[in-house]
């Protein structure tokens, strides 16, 4: 006779400690007021927010992102939405321009929070970072949720351009001593560098794209400067953010030059050449 049971015992899941973790958080639209600004490199203006709608944010992972609502620069009005149970209701016509961004710092002590923007060519959220003065006003959606990555790997690799780097140094400043990580960060060039402190041993690789302009004529430069790497032995997870095209050429070398398990890879398009205010994910 057979035993059905043993038959449909499910597989035992390889590095359980690995799995990543889903937290949902309830979806709140906040009107905060801009605090103090600071020009942190020639290209990322750090802003910290603060306000009574501070009250209750969280931001467990290391990459989650907030929706900001920008003013209508015509009359500086700030639309909100309120949360219905599918997403964000908006009253008729109301639609602002939404930008996602990584808050970089929370303090729940303050009631504050960071947010890094990279300046670039051109674009109505880096307008208004570039413009903004203490008292200012933003809607910020969110986080909806957060996604735990555990530590328990061999290395880690962290592979992004300025936007991403708001991530990458959260993810540094959480991962234990003892654990390694390899960062490939691209910037503009050596004065758009940042300090990233963390616990672990830590290899940061600047990557300096020059010109936009020569940025996009040659391969992704973070892709050059993954395949001149010589990568630390045993099972990584790899993290990715930069712009879309450069993100799936990133993963794809990963998955196929060097050997790195799919599931340990979360890869993003943070924005994508030509287009507004996109985000792919590019896992699974
Ligand atoms: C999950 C997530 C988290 C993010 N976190 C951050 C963050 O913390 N800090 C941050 O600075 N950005 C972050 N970004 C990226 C940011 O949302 C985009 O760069 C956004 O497009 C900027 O909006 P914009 O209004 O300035 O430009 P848009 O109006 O969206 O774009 C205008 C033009 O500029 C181009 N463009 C957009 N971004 C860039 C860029 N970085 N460099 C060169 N050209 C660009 C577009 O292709 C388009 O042609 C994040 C994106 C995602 C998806």
């Amino acid at each position: 006779m057979t035993d059905t049971t043993t038959l449909s015992r499910p597989a035992p899941v390889p590095h359980p400690e690995r799995l990543p973790q889903r937290v949902r958080h309830t979806l709140r639209f906040r009107r905060l007021s801009v605090l103090r600004t600071e020009r942190v490199t020639p290209h990322l203006v750090r802003i910290t927010f603060g306000g009574a709608d501070m009250t209750g944010f969280t931001s467990p992972g290391f990459d989650d992102h907030v929706k900001l609502f920008f003013p209508d620069p015509a009359t500086g009005r700030l639309a909100l939405p309120t949360a219905g149970p599918d997403g964000p209701v908006w009253p008729e016509g109301a639609k602002p321009v939404m930008r996602d961004y990584t808050p970089h710092h929370h303090d729940a002590d303050a009631g504050t929070v960071q947010i890094d923007f990279a300046l670039h060519e051109a674009g109505p959220a880096t307008a208004w970072a570039e413009h903004a003065e203490p008292g200012d006003l933003l809607g910020v959606g969110g986080p909806r949720g957060s996604f735990i990555v555990p530590t328990a790997f061999d290395w880690h690799l962290l592979a992004g351009d300025d936007t991403a780097l708001p991530a990458i140094a959260r993810r540094l400043a959480e991962l234990p001593a003892g654990a390694r990580a390899l960062v490939l960060a691209e910037v503009d060039g050596p004065a758009d560098e940042l300090p990233l402190p963390s616990a672990a041993d830590v290899q940061v690789v600047w990557v300096h794209r020059g010109s936009r302009a020569a940025a996009d004529a040659a391969e992704p430069p973070l892709l050059a400067a993954l395949r001149r790497t010589p990568l630390p032995s045993g099972d990584f997870h790899a993290w990715i953010g930069c712009e879309s095209a450069a993100a799936k050429a990133l993963r794809a070398h990963l998955v196929d030059e060097c050997r790195a398990n799919p599931k340990w890879i979360r890869a993003s398009g943070y924005w994508r050449r030509g287009a507004a205010g996109t985000h792919d994910s590019l896992d699974g």
